[in-house]
């Protein structure tokens, strides 16, 4: 039996290493800098590198990089080796401050949406010293931000970490109000649960839909789905745990505090909930398990599947993104407190997410907005894609107690004057288990559910943080001039649940009457698809927020929502070409030789007797000809569509005629290939079908 205390943490350079390994000034220098954001000098930088570098070549590592997360949504990385030639014609291993604080990679190749001139394509990388490097392979990994000479974000970190920073500051000014002087920092924590499948290698590599685009673009329904509700939390297959067991060892060196383990809804779906950090290093952590997910399963013989919707009719992947707000003294600020005083401060930060979740509705919606994602909102899946939060019963009528006025009817009796009255304990079982809420309150943390599987966390939270210091901000200029804090506090309060509550809803996310009500008498946002959203992001007000707290310059939304659009256009583009090509390729071509066959049959019956019946043959050799025939005009179609596209200049106009044209198309080519698989014979049938995918795994 492996002791995991062992060897946890193994591979990164952490606190531990830092402590061994460095000076006490060089490392009390260090720390500086990663909890306060203290400059680095490059002396302090210079010992940091070379102890990193002594304690990476010990560890076999032979080359470093510099780790960042560009627009693509993956991450990246050049490798340099650490040697360096010595006189005698041998080599020494080098690595130095500067190496370490910057490196510039040639940036033409990511994404910039006109951010970078082309004739400067450098863009330059920067130490995170708050997330710790780690080793990779033969590789030591340094995390950094990736920006253009302008200084421009070109990355996801460093928005990211600009939120935090927003959120950090308003926070503080209201702790402050509340006298509570001695905090020096508030981070927000994220727990990302993530949703993957896992099919076989050998039916991965025959179907080229997922090879190209990571989900079937064809796939009748399988005899067996996930009706039977066998499969969530059932137990699991040893193929599937062995893989899980070895995954968790990865993930564990690397010091990812991977916890929970368990299969989802769908058959072949499992989850992996890690033990929740600080958001950064929370972000960092999930894009590292995403890509360990990858690699440990083409160990196994497997592929894992982190698309939204890798199968039509089955239940989608998401990401949970459980996030709370923490100060440095350890004090959880989404926790309700003990004292009238501590229930105020848990209320008003309650407050300023409610009403950041309504008043940018459109921001958190399009913070996850993508092809893949798509599948879920705005198909009929929970969570849909209307933004509500949920609070559970007992908090609600606290709510509702303050905004009328009157006593709270819980257990006890209890008039609800903040400041002065205690707040009723609530007992925290009782929060959550609503799984269809977007949005929801779950005792001491909030869990934004709409993500997919294969976002970057940081979008989301970016946007979440932002939006809550701006809450947070217009709380603190108001709390700051209060002649009378207590009644400003309450009457704030009040006001933000009044003006907001139509957000807060406790019901079925999942009911189409819900969406209905949602729209139509509570005036919510419905973008059911990402070119629906995208645009919004340029909203005056939306612009005003995020330049007034610096997570974003104009010109740096205007990029971000050219790219994002422009993701969206090519995904779809490469899905309908793959389509295309599998329909006259491998499709059509499979249900000709099926009708041949069956021709064939008949023939032989014939010859043998012509009184022989083959009304067999000749009805599913009818129903097959349609069926072909329509293959190929729907193929057709999907490729004038297609062709269309190349008219457009501008993608905002290109992403409108994909949401209107092309995705239509594709869906009837489907469905008519579909069809055909329900009726060609199986050995006919070109690659492997749903029931082989979602039940290969043994
Ligand atoms: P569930 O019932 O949804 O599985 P859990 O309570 O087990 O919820 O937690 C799910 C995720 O939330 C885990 O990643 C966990 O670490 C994280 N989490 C728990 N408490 C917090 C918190 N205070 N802030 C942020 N994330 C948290
Ligand atoms: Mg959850």
């Amino acid at each position: 039996m492996k002791n995991v205390s062992d060897f946890f943490g193994c591979k990164v350079f952490d606190d531990r290493v830092m402590k061994a390994n460095l000076s006490a000034k060089v490392y009390r220098s260090l720390r500086k800098t990663i909890d306060e954001g203290a400059k680095l000098d490059i002396g302090v930088a210079n010992a940091v590198a070379a102890a990193m570098k002594d304690w990476a070549v010990d560890h076999g590592a032979t080359h470093y990089t510099h780790w960042f997360q560009p627009l693509t949504g993956v991450t990246a990385e050049k490798h340099d080796s650490f040697i360096s030639p010595s006189p005698d014609g041998g080599v020494i291993m080098e690595f130095s401050g500067k190496e370490l604080i910057k490196g510039e990679p040639d940036a033409s190749s990511f994404p910039s949406g006109g951010l970078r001139a082309t004739f400067e394509a450098r863009g330059y990388t920067a130490w995170d010293p708050t997330s710790y490097a780690f080793i990779k392979g033969n590789t030591l990994c340094i995390p950094t931000a990736f920006c253009s000479y302008g200084g421009e974000a070109l990355d996801k970190k460093t928005p990211l970490l600009r939120s935090m920073e927003a959120l950090n500051k308003q926070a503080i000014r209201i702790l402050h109000l509340f006298g509570n002087d001695d905090v020096k920092c508030v981070r927000t924590s994220v727990g990302p649960e993530q949703e993957y499948f896992l099919i076989t290698k050998e039916m991965y590599e025959q179907r080229r839909d997922l090879r190209f685009t990571g989900r079937t673009l064809f796939g009748a329904k399988p005899p067996k789905g996930q009706e039977m509700d066998d499969h969530y939390f059932g137990v699991i297959k040893p193929r599937v745990a062995a893989y899980m067991e070895e995954l968790n060892e990865e993930l564990w060196k690397l010091g990812i505090l991977a916890k929970t383990e368990h299969n989802e809804v769908a058959p072949a779906q499992h989850e992996l909930a890690p033990i929740y950090t600080t958001t950064n290093i929370a972000t960092d952590h999930n894009q590292l398990t995403m890509e360990i997910m990858q690699k440990v399963a083409a160990k196994h013989g497997l592929v894992c599947l982190l698309h939204e919707k890798p199968f039509a009719g089955v239940n989608g992947s998401g990401k949970h993104n459980n996030w709370s707000l923490t100060t440095d003294g350890g004090v959880n600020l989404l926790s309700p407190g003990e004292t009238p005083y501590e229930n105020a401060q848990f209320l008003l930060f309650l407050c300023a997410v409610i009403k950041a979740v309504d008043d940018y509705q459109d921001l958190l919606r399009l913070s996850v907005a993508t092809a893949g994602n798509d599948h879920r909102l705005g198909a009929n899946e929970a969570p849909p894609a209307v933004i509500s939060i949920f609070l559970g019963e007992e908090l609600n009528a606290v709510l509702e107690a303050i905004e009328t006025g009157t006593p709270y009817a819980g257990t006890e009796k209890t008039q609800m004057k903040l400041g002065v009255d205690v707040l009723p304990k609530f007992n925290r079982d009782t929060t959550d288990r609503n799984r269809t809420s977007p949005f929801a309150f779950t005792g001491n943390k909030f869990e934004f559910r709409m993500l997919g599987s294969s976002n970057s966390i940081a979008c989301a939270n970016i946007m979440l943080n932002s939006a809550v210091a701006e809450s947070l901000k217009i709380y603190a200029d108001r709390l700051e001039k209060a002649e009378n804090f207590e009644d400003v506090l309450h009457e704030m309060i009040r006001k933000t649940i009044k003006d907001h509550k139509h957000v807060i809803f406790n019901g079925n996310g999942y009911d189409d009457t819900w969406i209905q009500e949602a729209v139509e008498k509570r005036g919510l946002l419905n973008y059911r698809t990402t070119p629906d959203c995208m645009p919004h992001l340029l909203d005056e007000k939306n612009v005003r927020m995020l330049t007034s707290h610096k997570v974003f310059s104009e010109a740096e939304l205007k990029s971000r929502c050219e790219i994002m659009l422009e993701n969206y256009c090519k995904t779809v583009l490469i899905e309908a070409n793959t389509m295309t090509d599998m329909a006259k390729t491998e499709i059509a071509p499979a249900v000709s030789a099926y009708i041949l066959e069956l021709a064939n049959t008949a023939a032989a019956k014939k010859a043998v007797d012509e009184s022989i019946s083959c009304g067999y043959e000749t009805r599913l050799m009818k129903k097959l000809a349609i069926l072909e025939e329509q293959i190929a005009v729907k193929t057709g179609e999907l490729e004038e569509a297609v062709m269309k596209l190349q008219d457009t200049e501008d993608v905002e106009a290109e992403s409108y005629m994909i949401r209107d044209a092309v995705l239509g198309k594709m869906g009837e080519l489907r469905a008519v290939c579909d069809e055909a698989e329900t009726m060609t014979a199986k050995k006919y049938w070109p690659f492997p079908t749903y029931g082989d995918l979602l039940f290969g795994v043994k």
